[in-house]
Formats: structure tokens, C-alpha cells, sequence
């Protein structure tokens, strides 16, 4: 008996210790690789719905790593999930790699153009996808070498920026049968707290009117121009009427090319924020009112696209707090001397920093917090338990979509940086793997959390992925 119980602690303990170990090998070994389609799809920086050879690449690196491939999914090219084992528990994780429009920036600590991009990594989605990707393979090289039942599965997911890639996936079902979901995004510091996040919805309001000339017929023309001024007016108005919470911004995508032609036709862009979806909703009813009002005084018409919606995030504190406990085991990132003095440069642009050098060697206690800004994450975790960290991948202090993002996304501080997060992703996803009640547990609260009345309606609605939304 004595000799049993001996073998079986010896059996235990050796699992363990070899699955620890293993870990941080696998994740070495593979360093080089994730860090090089990091970089590649940072260079390639492509934009919402184009994401054509930054989802190639992807998708090569995890099929030749043995992971199934299916593509176009949800209907849309660059969407895709690569997976590897059967059966559960299903650990799903989310990758993004799209650009942002307007913010193409070199590596160099001060603003710079690069190359002929007219985009940038402003929000880090190379680090993401490829740090995602990287954990993807060395959890399943783990789950290989130890027999481990399960599935890993790397979401692909484009279009995080105003596409709401991940709406149309979780609408078509595609994580229906996923029993954790795990995420990280690059930031400026480190934690891994219960967070939530605004929901968003936004809109194209289109104003046609009738073109003549400005100055000898004027009487002749009906500026949609006016449309979108006397709209912004009274968005603008509206602002000290709405809850305190709330977020409204815009951007005039047409608004005429000649003074001396009154425009037939001019477009605004619309993002409208909050805490809840359902005062999201309220708020866009109100932003569709001050359109029509706007068409009806200038003697213009006006119609609207509904561009994307998101969900909050839904916090899950089993598993933000294994999420913790890991990152907080890694402990934070230290910076080389040469990353030490980039860090100081770009640090001298900010504005208002929120954080200083030396912060991205901490990591954030745990408490609930609220970021303003959205993420198409959110949809997912109403539906699937989902954890997540931010890692400081820029120079303490970043905004995100940020030229100074771009910058130190493009540097070895991004790349520490998702090492860390590949660390964080792996060993969470592995602890699950090896006690598979967690996932229930995830999942119970999920439902308290959402309530038994939840029913999943997307904030967008039946609408068809805008693929074109970038053109
Ligand atoms: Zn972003
Ligand atoms: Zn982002």
C-alpha cells in the first residue's frame, strides 16, 4: 500500500513539474516564430474587413503546428478558427489583427510616417493576434506531450475596430459549444482585473441634397453640408441632457470638395457610449432624432447605416482571479537600458501620462474597474465565461490609438510585453485543462451574472458584415 500511494504522489508530482516546465521551454522555442508574424502584420498593418495576409499568416503558422483550419467563417474572408484535440473542456482564444486608419507611425520615438502605410497598430492587434496564436500552439503542444482531453481553439477574429468582427462569429453560433474563452490586449500597464467596458453603437448618416453654384444660384441648392452641421448642433446640445456616463463622437467622412459647389451630398460618422447597452440603445434613438430634425430644417433628406454594436464586457472573476494569480506570479516587465531611454522619449510627448517609466514592472491589484472605451469581446462574454489581461506592451502612460502606440508596439517592448501575456494565456488555459471545474464554476456565474431572462440580441441587428467599411 505504502509503495503505492508512493508511486501515485510520484506520478502526480512528475505530471506537474513536467507540465510546468514544459511550458516555459514550449514558449521559448516558439519565441522567435510568434514574434516575426508579430512583427510582419504590425508591418503589413491592414484595416478592418482587409486583413487578407495578416489572417494568412495566422492561419499558416497554426496549420503548420497541426491545428485544423476553417475559413471564411460568419461569412467573412479574413475570419477563422484553428483548432486542435476533441471534446471538452473547449478553451476558445481570441486573436485580433486589424489596423487603425489615419495612424501610420515608424518604430521611432517621435511622430514619423512609415513607408507608404496609411494605417497603424494603434491599438497593439499584431501583439494580440500573434501572442494569441504563439499561446494557441504551446497549450497545445502541452496537451500533445501529457494526453490532456480537451480542444484549444484560435479564434481569428478581424475588424475588432468599428467592425465588430466577433458580433457576427458569436451571432453565427461559432462559440456556442466553448466552455471558457480567454483574451489579453496590450496596454500600458499591467493587471488583470474584473473589468467592464461601454457598450457602442454607431452609424453612417448619410444627408443628400442639390448641388448648384454657391454663389450665383444658391436659391437653387439645398447643402447636405447643412444637414450635417445643424445634426452635429444638436448632438452637441444634447450632450448636458444624457447620463453622465455617456460617450458621443463623430467624424465628418464627407463634406463636399468646393466652396463654390453646395455639396448633394455630405456624411457623418457616429459612435454613441455607455455602461448599458439598453441606454446605448435610448442614446442612438435620440442621435436618429436630431438626423431627421436636421433634414427636415435644410430642406434635405437623410438616411443612416447601422456601422457596428457592442455588448459590455461581462467580467468573470473565477477566472480573472486565476488570471491574477498567474500575472502576478510572472510579475511585471523590466526594461533594458536602451528600451529605458526610448521609453523616456516617448514618454515626453504625452499630455496627461496616467502612468510613469518604471510602471510596467507592476502589476495592478484586484478590483472592478470600467475602461470607457468598447471591445466586440463583449458579445462573447455574455455568452461564453471569459477572462482577460492587459499587458503593458507601450511605454508606460499610452493612450491607445495612439501614434506613440504604433511607435513602441513596433519595438521590443511590445514584444516583451506579449511574451508575458503568452505566459499568462498558457498557464490559465492549463490550469482549466487540469481541473476542469473551474469551467463550471465560470459558467455558473456567468448565468447569475446575465440573468435567466438573458435572451442574445445583437446592438447591430441582422445586418450583414460591413466588409467595406474601410474603403
Ligand atoms: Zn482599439
Ligand atoms: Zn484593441
Amino acid at each position: 500500500m505504502k509503495k503505492i500511494i508512493f508511486l501515485l504522489t510520484f506520478v502526480i508530482s512528475s505530471h506537474l513539474w513536467a507540465s510546468n516546465h514544459s511550458l516555459d521551454s514550449t514558449i521559448d522555442k516558439h519565441q522567435s516564430e510568434f514574434e516575426n508574424v508579430a512583427m510582419t502584420i504590425w508591418d503589413l498593418a491592414e484595416v478592418g474587413y482587409q486583413e487578407y495576409e495578416s489572417s494568412k499568416l495566422l492561419q499558416n503558422s497554426l496549420k503548420d503546428h497541426g491545428f485544423r483550419i476553417q475559413t471564411n467563417v460568419a461569412d467573412i474572408p479574413t475570419a477563422f478558427i484553428a483548432e486542435y484535440g476533441s471534446g471538452s473542456p473547449v478553451i476558445a482564444i481570441l486573436g485580433e489583427f486589424d489596423a487603425l486608419p489615419g495612424v501610420a507611425q515608424s518604430a521611432s520615438p517621435f511622430k514619423e510616417p512609415y513607408k507608404d502605410n496609411q494605417a497603424g497598430h494603434a491599438c497593439g492587434h499584431h501583439l494580440f493576434g500573434a501572442g494569441s496564436a504563439w499561446s494557441s500552439v504551446v497549450i497545445k503542444d502541452w496537451m500533445k506531450a501529457n494526453n490532456i482531453k480537451g480542444t484549444i481553439r484560435f479564434y481569428g477574429t478581424p475588424a475588432e475596430e468599428g467592425g465588430s468582427g466577433k458580433v457576427y462569429m458569436t451571432r453565427a453560433g461559432l462559440f456556442n459549444d466553448v466552455d471558457v474563452a480567454l483574451h489579453w490586449h496590450p496596454g500600458s500597464v499591467s493587471h488583470a482585473r474584473p473589468r467592464t467596458s461601454n457598450s457602442n453603437k454607431s452609424a453612417r448618416f448619410t444627408f443628400d441634397g442639390i448641388s448648384a453654384h454657391a454663389a450665383a444660384a444658391p436659391e437653387q441648392g439645398r447643402s447636405a453640408l447643412d444637414g450635417v452641421e445643424s445634426m452635429n448642433m444638436m448632438v452637441n446640445l444634447m450632450r448636458e441632457h444624457i447620463p453622465q456616463e455617456s460617450r458621443i463622437h463623430y467624424v465628418i467622412t464627407k463634406g463636399g470638395q468646393a466652396p463654390n459647389v453646395i455639396p448633394d451630398e455630405a456624411q457623418v460618422y457616429y459612435y454613441v457610449r455607455h455602461p448599458k447597452r439598453e441606454i446605448v440603445g435610448e442614446l442612438f434613438e435620440r442621435v436618429v432624432k436630431a438626423a431627421e430634425g436636421a433634414a427636415m430644417g435644410t430642406g434635405t433628406t437623410v438616411s443612416y447605416e447601422v456601422m457596428h454594436g457592442n455588448f459590455p464586457l461581462m467580467p468573470n472573476d473565477t477566472l480573472q482571479r486565476i488570471m491574477h494569480d498567474k500575472l502576478t506570479k510572472r510579475g511585471g516587465i523590466k526594461y533594458s537600458s536602451t528600451e529605458t531611454e526610448y521609453a523616456k522619449q516617448i514618454h515626453q510627448t504625452f499630455l496627461n501620462p496616467t502612468a510613469k517609466i518604471g510602471d510596467q514592472e507592476n502589476i495592478l491589484s484586484y478590483k472592478a474597474t470600467h475602461g470607457y472605451g468598447s471591445t466586440d469581446v463583449g458579445d462573447v462574454s455574455w455568452l461564453v465565461p471569459t477572462g482577460g489581461a492587459r499587458i503593458a506592451s507601450w511605454v508606460p502612460g499610452t493612450s491607445a490609438h495612439s501614434w506613440q502606440a504604433v511607435a513602441s508596439g513596433g519595438t521590443t517592448i511590445g514584444l516583451k510585453g506579449t511574451k508575458l501575456a503568452v505566459q499568462v494565456l498558457s498557464e490559465t488555459a492549463q490550469e482549466i485543462y487540469l481541473d476542469p471545474k473551474i469551467a463550471h464554476r465560470a459558467k455558473e456565474e456567468l448565468l447569475i451574472n446575465v440573468g435567466e431572462d438573458f435572451e442574445y440580441v445583437p446592438l447591430l441587428g441582422d445586418r450583414e458584415p460591413p466588409l467595406d467599411y474601410r474603403n
